[in-house]
């Protein structure tokens, strides 16, 4: 069930302010209020879906494409095709999500090392 009062529904609505970065039809880029790396950008769908797995399994073709789209557009507006970015996206209580609302973390500015799990 989509939380309509999570923080990035907040956020879409205009009740929040957001650092943003980009912004299409499809989806809102925006900085991570707590970076993680010198580069720490979020990318989030306009449409109401919990997750990953949610937005994967429901969305229409038309919204995942728009939302891809603007994750590559994001990643060259922020300069990082080289020398790198990392994508990450977590999805429920053992990924620690902590906002209900899909979200793609775009991470770079450094070399972020091999260990994906902490
Ligand atoms: P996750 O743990 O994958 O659900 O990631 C949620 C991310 O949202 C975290 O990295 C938070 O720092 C970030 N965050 C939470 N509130 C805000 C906000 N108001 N503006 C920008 N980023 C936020």
């Amino acid at each position: 069930m989509y939380d309509q009062a999570n923080i990035f529904a907040r956020i879409l609505r205009g009740e929040i302010p957001c650092k943003r970065v980009y912004e299409t039809d499809h989806a809102l880029a925006f900085h991570d209020i707590q970076p993680q790396a010198p580069v720490h950008v979020l990318v989030i769908p306009k449409g109401a879906y919990v997750s990953a797995q949610d937005f994967s399994a429901t969305a229409p073709a038309d919204a995942i494409a728009g939302f891809w789209r603007a994750v590559a557009e994001t990643t060259a507006l922020l300069g990082v095709i080289e020398p790198g970015f990392r994508l990450i996206s977590n999805h429920g209580r053992d990924a620690l999500q902590s906002v209900p609302h899909f979200h793609v973390h775009i991470l770079a500015g450094k070399s972020l090392g091999v260990h994906l799990v902490p």
